[in-house]
């Protein structure tokens, strides 16, 4: 019975590790067009249903694939800490719990991130410019379906993703069909066999048809940032189309601060920055932070009255003090950030290692917590790279997932894989030597 929990456990938790959902295989009951969205096989949820059926089949397997943050000792020990301190303060637990929020979120977290945000980033913030939500997935839910699909007149607006690869949690949000529309990057080679992508700007058209631009920075799966300049011209370029610029902010700065490279934030009236609690340590807070225009925040805060109430209370009380005092900032910048720097920089030099005289790149790792390794030419495609690992016994991400609005062929989405390096070393050093070997067959035994 324990075994069967615990294994039931891994299995839901490797499942939520790539989106936060279950596929359904059988249906007796007839949905609503809006409920089927919820019911068919898209691609991602057969990856998922793999998955499941992986790890049930193979406990042992070493679980590269996901997304969640690794559990660093020092950010565990505060939050138990703080939990304790909830608990032993006589009324502070009961109210915690036994209160709903407003539905903009709670205004005591909400006015200590102003105020870290105008100390610490220089924005002209308060805190009418602040929402939470359930998690960031929620918050672009909520704005890219605000921004994006049928508007008064029969027009359509799509969200635009300058630059692709991006993250796989988008693919599926848009209620409408055909939400997204994606520009491919250029790449520029760099010594070592890194590489980076960069925003092809001659290729990027901004018209009445888009409704938003949607960015992460750091990204997912790459570890791309893109730079302060790229950043700068794409806001610009919103701007002057009367369209916001939407940032994806989940890794990047102040917190949780996973960023190996210099990057400076930027926020504006037409700029929408999205952060979350989940990386710094809290996925299970569920809380997600948009910073935006007062008109955005309301709506927002609108949406999360009709459709949740309230965000969750319990993750922005837990790292209220964090905020308050800007030991937020100290325990980014010197826990979190180097934790996953050095995982990093560990798991780029074995890959190098293991894969010595084959044609493979890897992009530059400048944030998040995935490496994104490019087979150049691999004579098979990355599901049965992502097949012949999983019999081995490592779990990635096959890379074609992640080019969500990308309607032209690209053969470089064939070529790509995630690898999630925010677990133990050893499990990555397994993993990796297993992915060496894998490759160097693909490469050599087509
Ligand atoms: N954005 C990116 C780039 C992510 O990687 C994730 C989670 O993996 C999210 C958003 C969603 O995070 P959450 O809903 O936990 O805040």
């Amino acid at each position: 019975m324990k075994k069967n929990t615990a294994q039931n456990c891994q299995i839901n938790y490797a499942l939520a590790l790539i989106t936060n959902s279950w596929p359904l295989n059988e249906l007796s009951m007839k949905f609503s067009r809006f409920g089927t969205r919820f019911t068919r096989q898209s691609g991602i949820l057969q990856l998922m249903d793999d998955l499941g059926r992986a790890l049930s089949t193979h406990r042992d397997m070493l679980m590269l694939g996901g997304g969640n943050p690794a559990h660093i000792p020092e950010v565990q020990v505060y939050f138990r800490q703080r939990m304790n301190d909830m608990l032993n303060n006589p009324g502070e637990f009961e109210r915690a719990i036994g209160n709903y929020d407003s539905p903009q979120g709670n205004s005591i977290f909400i006015d200590s991130l102003a105020d870290m945000l105008r100390k610490n980033c220089g924005w002209d913030v308060g805190p009418e410019n602040i929402a939470l939500t359930t998690g960031s997935q929620s918050s672009f839910f909520y704005l890219f379906n605000l921004l994006g699909g049928q508007f008064d007149g029969g027009r359509e607006k799509q969200i635009l993703f300058p630059m692709v690869p991006e993250y796989i949690g988008y693919s599926d949000l848009g209620i409408d069909d055909n939400l997204f529309t994606a520009v491919r990057p250029i790449i520029e080679h760099l010594d070592d066999r890194l590489f980076k992508y960069r925003v092809d700007f001659n290729n990027l058209k901004i018209d009445d048809g888009i409704g938003a631009i949607c960015i992460s920075r750091p990204t997912n799966p790459t570890g791309n940032v893109v730079t302060d300049k790229e950043l700068q011209r794409l806001a610009k370029m919103a701007e002057s189309q009367g369209i916001p610029l939407i940032i994806d902010n989940a890794y990047g700065l102040p917190f949780p601060n996973i960023l190996f490279t210099e990057a400076n934030p930027l926020w504006n009236d037409n700029v929408i920055v999205c952060m979350s609690l989940s990386k710094l340590g809290l996925p299970g807070g569920r809380t997600g932070i948009v910073v935006a225009n007062e008109e955005i925040i309301q709506v927002l805060s609108n949406m999360t009255a009709i459709l949740n109430l309230a965000p969750g209370g319990l993750g922005p009380i837990l790292a209220q003090d964090l905020v308050a005092t800007g030991d937020i900032l100290r325990l980014s910048h010197e826990v979190i950030q180097p934790f996953y720097q050095s995982k990093a920089k560990r798991a780029v030099s074995l890959l190098q290692e293991t894969l010595k005289g084959i044609e493979y790149y890897i992009h530059n790792p400048e944030g998040a917590i995935f490496l994104w390794l490019w087979l150049d030419g691999v004579p098979i495609d990355s599901q049965q790279l992502y097949e012949r690992l999983k019999k081995r016994g490592v779990l990635v991400v096959p890379g074609h997932y992640f080019f969500p609005g990308l309607e032209e062929e690209w053969r470089h989405r064939q070529e790509c894989l995630r690898i999630t390096y925010s677990q133990s070393d050893e499990i990555v050093e397994r993993g990796i030597k297993i992915i060496g070997e894998v490759v160097r067959a693909a490469y050599e035994i087509t």
